[in-house]
């Protein structure tokens, strides 16, 4: 089956891409700290997982499909030698759901060996390939754009890595947030733009980098800082150096969407605690979209913290209204065998003594497609919701993402179809009321950073000339190698 299908009728949410870790750590087992790391990051991606390890002399590597925990026990790790690792969890935003293309990739070009680990989507994938192919007679194992990106850097000329990774800045184009192994060195950065997230962590005797700060708490780091758009972190024998791409322009673009739905509430991002960023996003919503009502909840959980900051804002007091069941298998019901309805069922149930005769604020994060929302809709009011006044915390999407978010495509995108009064009537809500745009990044306009909001306004950060569909290079003749 394939896990994408399933997760998409499941919850009707965006699919955020993966979560990357790197340590280095004298005398450790490195393996096992970023094993613990990729815990913090699971909710990033739970298709695939994988550790490469480098003891100085050789290379050990371990990818499987499922959750961190199916992949990794503690005799694997043990096989996985030395004080530097790279892990990798993963959601399929290019290829297949497949253990070929599990993560880390370990490649060898003319800058010897390297392990990769990606987060991102690189949109000019197929002509790297083709490049690849035909000047360094490259034979692809996977269906991935990140192997392509582990290709490029393998050979990249240059008498050294600032020099390598200029060639990789100018001609890479996407986003990548990337961890990178060779024998002596640990290589973290970040695209020319900062789409996606990555942190610095200092360790006793070590220095380890992450999608999310989160997972530097969890192994009981010290989170130092984000990486900057451009940058490119060094980490080896003689500590850690960076150095930003010079030819890079002053313009950031870091996806809003992070801060609305994908990180955790608990990791810091463009500059603070995302929880907190998630209220101040309520609040404004409550601004720009008061209604009388009796109660506020949220959907659990990812829109728990923006319904209370409508709370605080409006002064209408907030209760849990639905309880959201955490150990909902992603990949255990045949899609023929179930409907949206038994779906929602599973995710979530009401508390009636909280909601009956009430008019309910319900506040969402966003809506995708709108598939799952009257269900739930619909549910509240069977439990006794006199009026239910949906607000989104999130704009209207009306764009895909090719930055590597799985939202949809346009046709799907209900809001891309629909008027809001269309929505609402679709939906079976009695308001409804999405965050502007302005009131979106007005928010966070203190935090220094440009984001990325293509995805509601359709200005996207790179031209997009080419539609790279997920599947572009799975059709794609292996030369040499195998799909
Ligand atoms: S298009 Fe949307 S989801 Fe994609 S990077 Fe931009 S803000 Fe994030």
């Amino acid at each position: 089956m394939d896990a994408n299908i399933d997760s998409h009728l499941i919850d009707d949410k965006p699919h955020d891409e993966c979560g990357v870790v790197g340590v280095f750590k004298k005398e450790s087992k490195a393996a096992q700290i970023a094993a613990f790391a990729l815990y913090a990051l699971q909710h990033r991606g739970q298709e695939s997982a994988g550790i490469a390890s480098s003891d100085g002399e050789s290379l050990y590597i371990q990818t499987g499909m499922g959750l961190v925990s199916n992949v990794f026990t503690p005799e694997s790790l043990s096989g996985l030698l030395g004080e530097m690792a790279v892990g990798h969890t993963r959601y399929s935003t290019t290829g297949s759901s497949r253990l070929i293309n599990a993560q880390p990739f370990w490649v060898t070009g003319a800058n010897g060996d390297l392990a990769l680990a990606h987060n991102g989507n690189l949109i000019n994938a197929v002509e790297l390939r083709d490049n690849l192919e035909n000047n360094w007679d490259t034979s692809f194992s996977s269906s991935t754009d990140s192997e392509v990106l582990a290709y490029t850097l393998a050979n990249a000329p240059g008498k050294n890595w600032e020099e390598r990774m200029s060639h990789c800045m100018r001609n890479l184009k996407g986003a990548f947030s990337v961890v990178v192994q060779t024998k002596d060195a640990l290589l973290a950065f970040k695209d020319p733009l900062g789409i996606r997230p990555l942190c610095l962590g200092k360790l006793d005797e070590g220095w380890m980098v992450a999608s999310e700060s989160a997972a530097i708490d969890l192994v009981g780091g010290e989170f130092i800082r984000e990486l900057k758009a451009g940058e490119t972190v060094i980490i080896d024998d003689h500590g850690v150096h960076s150095f930003i791409w010079p030819g890079r322009d002053d313009r950031e673009a870091l996806c809003v969407f992070e801060l609305i739905y994908f990180s955790r509430p608990d990791s810091i991002l463009a500059g603070s605690r995302i929880y907190l960023q998630r209220r101040s996003m309520g609040a404004r919503l409550a601004r720009e979209y008061p209604v009388e009502a009796d109660l506020v909840i949220g959907i659990p959980d990812s829109a728990t913290a923006a319904a209370m900051g409508y709370s605080e804002e409006s002064g209408i007091p907030y209760s849990d209204g639905l309880i959201r069941n955490r150990y909902v298998g992603r990949t255990f019901i045949e899609p023929d065998q179930k409907t949206r309805e038994a779906d929602v069922k599973i995710k979530f149930n009401t508390l009636p003594e909280m909601i009956k005769g009430k008019r309910l604020v319900v506040v969402d994060d966003s809506i995708v497609r709108a598939t799952t929302t009257p269900l739930v809709i619909d549910m509240l009011r069977r439990a006794g919701a006199k009026e239910i006044h949906m607000r989104v915390c999130a704009p209207p999407i009306r764009w895909p993402c090719h930055f590597g978010v799985d939202m949809a495509t346009r046709k799907e995108l209900v809001a891309a179809n629909h008027s809001e009064e269309s929505i609402c009537e679709l939906i079976g809500a009695d308001s409804l009321g999405y965050l502007s745009i302005k009131g979106l990044l007005e928010v966070n306009a203190d935090k220094g950073e440009g984001f990325c909001h293509a995805c509601f306004s359709g200005d996207y950060p790179i031209p997009i000339q080419l539609e790279l569909d997920k599947m572009t290079l799975e059709d794609r003749k292996p030369r040499g190698g195998h799909f």
